[in-house]
């Protein structure tokens, strides 16, 4: 398969009309539950954070989707946190996720750092997303605000190379290494995000390197694996679809990595956590007889760390020896 190589000015034109958001309102929110370091499951917040769209044009991103063109003002991004908090159940932990990178000040104003803090202080952990090139003593200051534990989400996406390159992420591998050896020195958790079947792989190879890059996190010192199977709605990925430089994974992909993440911590670092993310999953079905089992058994997965007997199929079984 060739490369694709992809620019801001391709990722730009290929997109669809962004939604309308109200700069004082999260544009989502929910809690659900997820498995804790400590090895219990917990209900965890999640605050999908409305504000100014990230600076960075990664080739396989949407969340711009849901952004704005300007800063927002001063103070709504406690706003939003507040109507959040307001509406849900209690959680444990918070995610503040912004569809970028938490620590630019162009999109969650410094200004707003210690309200904001003084809202998540009662969470045991306070995860929020950020990129390596941003990652620096700025996640410090405002670890010392919370006063509780900070973890720091970071898409490493792949180890490979050319890919990576591709995707237009403006990293490199050593990016990434540098950002974790920074945080995990400063008592700073990380998770990260790796992606399964980026442009440019084929089904195998989309599983080979999901889980180089899976081990390569774990040597660095990642606490958390959450890997994203790989969607096309963005624009750019049907571009690249049709140009057959991308398709989306099976769910078949996604238990294997999961199996094989689940079974390499478990010999090598017992403590960290492997996630397959299962939004709009039923995308990934590619047997109408088993991919509700599939997806469910994904989830039971998640949840407990442990590998599950496989689902068996009398209808595509055959076709996937
Ligand atoms: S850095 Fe993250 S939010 Fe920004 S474009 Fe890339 S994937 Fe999307
Ligand atoms: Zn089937």
């Amino acid at each position: 398969m060739d490369w694709p190589v992809i620019s801001d000015a391709d990722v730009l034109a290929s997109r669809p009309a962004k939604n309308r958001l109200d700069p004082w309102k999260p544009y989502a929110f929910l809690v659900e539950p997820e498995r804790s370091a400590a090895g219990s499951v917990d209900d965890v917040m999640t605050i999908f954070l409305t504000n100014r769209e990230c600076p960075f044009r990664c080739t396989m991103c949407d969340l711009w989707k849901n952004t704005l063109d300007e800063r927002v003002p001063v103070g709504a991004i406690p706003a939003q946190i507040d109507y959040a908090i307001k509406r849900l159940p209690p959680a444990k932990h918070i995610k503040l996720y912004n569809a970028g990178n938490f620590f630019d000040a162009q999109a969650i104003p410094v200004e707003d750092h210690a309200a904001i803090a003084q809202q998540v202080r009662q969470f045991e952990t306070v995860i929020v997303e950020n990129h390596p090139r941003l990652t620096d003593e700025r996640c410090v200051r405002f670890r010392d605000q919370i006063e509780t534990k900070l973890e720091v989400a970071i898409g490493l996406e792949t180890i490979h190379p050319t890919v990576l390159s591709g995707l237009n992420k403006r990293m490199t591998v050593d990016d990434f290494d540098a950002a974790v050896r920074f945080l995990v020195g400063h008592k700073i958790e990380v998770r990260t995000f790796l992606l399964l079947k980026p442009p440019g792989l084929n089904e195998g190879e989309g599983i080979e390197w999901a889980l180089r890059s899976l081990h390569h996190a774990i040597d660095v010192g990642v606490q958390c694996v959450s890997v994203i199977p790989v969607r096309s709605g963005n624009g750019v990925m049907e571009t690249l679809s049709e140009r057959m430089q991308f398709s989306s994974p099976t769910i078949r992909s996604m238990e294997r990595v999961l199996e094989h993440g689940l079974e390499f911590v478990r010999r090598v670092s017992p403590s960290t956590r492997v996630f397959m993310d299962v939004w709009d999953i039923a995308k990934f079905f590619n047997c109408p007889s088993c991919g509700p089992a599939r997806s469910g058994r994904i989830q039971r997965m998640n949840l407990t760390q442990q590998i599950e007997a496989a689902v068996e199929c009398s209808d595509c079984d055959q076709d996937n020896r």
